[in-house]
């Protein structure tokens, strides 16, 4: 059995010395993730051996552990760990930064310890092994006490993301007990592999990819330029709706939408003609996401205005009450508090009566609010626990607006990023990993993991109130991802 450790976390090492501590820590861990107080010696002192050192490499150990843990950096201490103030001091540290400590205790015989210490170039005195012996005797049964959040025997070790840590019993659930969830894949990113000529051909290849895992919806953003959170200004980006009216032709079953527009970007009557131009051509695959819009940078770039929040919520409410008047019948006028469309009028009418509008944002007190008044589905953002919370408060403003919150779609939008084995998901870790992230991070921010793990995620997800998932990844140049995802999709489909 593996120990699966959440990182960020924090492991001490507790055990006499020939007990196995480094050659575990080795083992089991990246080299920059170890501390080590022997190695510490060696650059406060003449040697690792250097015990005349002993003092200055305690200190700066503490030192290290808390620059480490203040940067959420999982820190293995490769220390003898038999001095209890230290533990409790590094656990505190830990703690203080909401990082988890664990304890690894070594129990290997005296007589094991003894024989590999004589085999040592430099062994350890034998009455100071004796010591450190009897030490650990008295020190292994009282550690269940110490306020650990595990005392592990060094079995082999598998690093997760913090919320993936139960993902296998998780995953266990959803096999026994199966609930729906429905999944989309948010394609935000178009620098492939290949010249320009060929985007086009690699856009169909993930669409019908997608289509074919099971995928029910596929996205893109709505930007110019690329957006800061993903890439450098200057990588491809397409028109959102040229890209899914060309995606609408090489696609049959999946929905389409663009997560979400923002509603300074087009006069908001003709996003309502664009759209429904989409959902006639796709014979009624068209989703409408609207937001308020952010990227300032790329509103002055553009010359768009970029009007102060409230304005650009009224905008979007003003657009929410005209978009069903445009899609409906005839061409009734329209009279907003900043918006005025004398004749809302598109032929041909779309083919969803009316089409589905998604609002993105999980402001509490406004977007909610227009979700519950205007929305069919909402796009939230977070873990579990803050989805929970936001399903919450969507159900108090359904509820002071009359309105059945079941009719409410909840979509999620997360990164994925997935490999067949935990060997190779953690090659893609460090192949995709930018450099000023450890590689923990990035498959903290990106949830690393394999199907199992996903299908935990996931299911936390459902019960969190999610109904859609939907996703994207992080490296999209070859369709592999999409189709080793697919046993996800289909441990929801039930
Ligand atoms: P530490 O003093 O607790 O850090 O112990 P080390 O990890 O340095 O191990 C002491 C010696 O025992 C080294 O020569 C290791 O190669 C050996 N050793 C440690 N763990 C094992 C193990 O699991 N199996 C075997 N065969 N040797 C081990
Ligand atoms: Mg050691």
């Amino acid at each position: 059995m593996s120990i699966r450790l959440p990182s960020p976390c924090l492991v001490l090492l507790i055990g006499p010395s020939g007990s196995g501590k480094t050659t575990w820590a080795e083992a089991n861990f990246h080299d920059s993730q170890v501390v080590s107080s022997d190695e510490l010696r060696s650059y406060v002192g003449i040697d690792q051996h250097d015990q005349a050192a002993s003092q200055d490499a305690f200190e700066l150990l503490d030192f290290i552990v808390e620059k480490r843990l203040a940067r959420g950096m999982l820190t293995v201490v490769d220390t003898l760990g038999l001095n209890a103030e230290q533990r409790a001091r590094h656990r505190e540290l830990a703690t203080a930064q909401g990082i988890p400590t664990y304890a690894v205790g070594f129990n290997t015989s005296a007589k094991l310890c003894r024989e590999r210490n004589k085999e040592r170039s430099r062994p350890v005195p034998a009455r100071v092994l004796s010591a450190q012996i009897k030490q650990w005797g008295s020190t292994r049964d009282g550690l269940a006490e110490e306020g650990f959040a595990a005392v592990l025997d060094p079995e082999p070790v598998v690093v997760v993301p913090a919320d993936q840590l139960d993902a296998d019993a998780r995953a266990a659930a959803q096999r026994s007990d199966p609930r729906r969830l429905a999944f989309g894949l948010q394609i935000p990113s178009f620098t492939w592999d290949g010249e320009r000529a060929q985007l086009g051909e690699h856009l169909v290849e993930i669409g019908r990819a997608a289509e074919s895992a099971g995928f029910s919806s596929i996205w893109v953003m709505d930007h110019f330029r690329q957006i800061p959170q993903v890439g450098p200004e200057w990588h491809d980006m397409l028109d959102s709706y040229t890209a899914l009216g060309f995606l609408a032709g090489a696609t049959t079953t999946v929905r389409l939408g663009v997560l979400v527009s923002g509603i300074t970007y087009r006069n908001p009557s003709h996003l309502g003609k664009i759209v429904a131009t989409l959902d006639v051509l796709s014979g009624g695959r068209a989703s409408c996401g609207l937001g308020i819009g952010w990227f300032e940078n790329e509103h002055t770039a553009y010359g768009w205005e970029f009007p102060p929040v409230a304005d650009r919520y009224a905008l979007l409410e003003d657009s929410l009450q005209m978009l069903p008047l445009l899609w409906g019948p005839g061409s009734p006028s329209f009279e907003g508090t900043v918006l005025n469309v004398p004749e809302a009028m598109c032929y041909p009418r779309p083919i969803q009566d009316p089409i589905p509008i998604m609002i993105g944002g999980s402001g509490e007190k406004k977007t909610l609010r227009l979700v519950a008044q205007y929305g069919d589905a909402c796009n939230l953002f977070g873990d579990s626990a803050t989805i929970a919370h936001k399903v919450e408060v969507l159900a108090a403003h359904c509820l002071e607006v009359g309105r059945d919150p079941a009719e409410i779609e909840i979509t999620t939008l997360s990164t994925v990023l997935i490999a067949p084995d935990r060997r190779s998901l953690n090659a893609e870790v460090d192949r995709l990993g930018p450099s000023n992230a450890t590689a923990d991070a990035f498959a903290a921010r990106v949830n690393a993991g394999t199907a199992e793990d996903h299908i935990g995620r996931f299911r936390n997800l459902t019960e969190a109130g999610v109904h859609t998932a939907i996703i994207n990844m992080p490296d999209l140049s070859s369709t592999g991802p999409i189709i080793t995802f697919a046993p996800v999709i289909e441990a929801f489909r039930q």
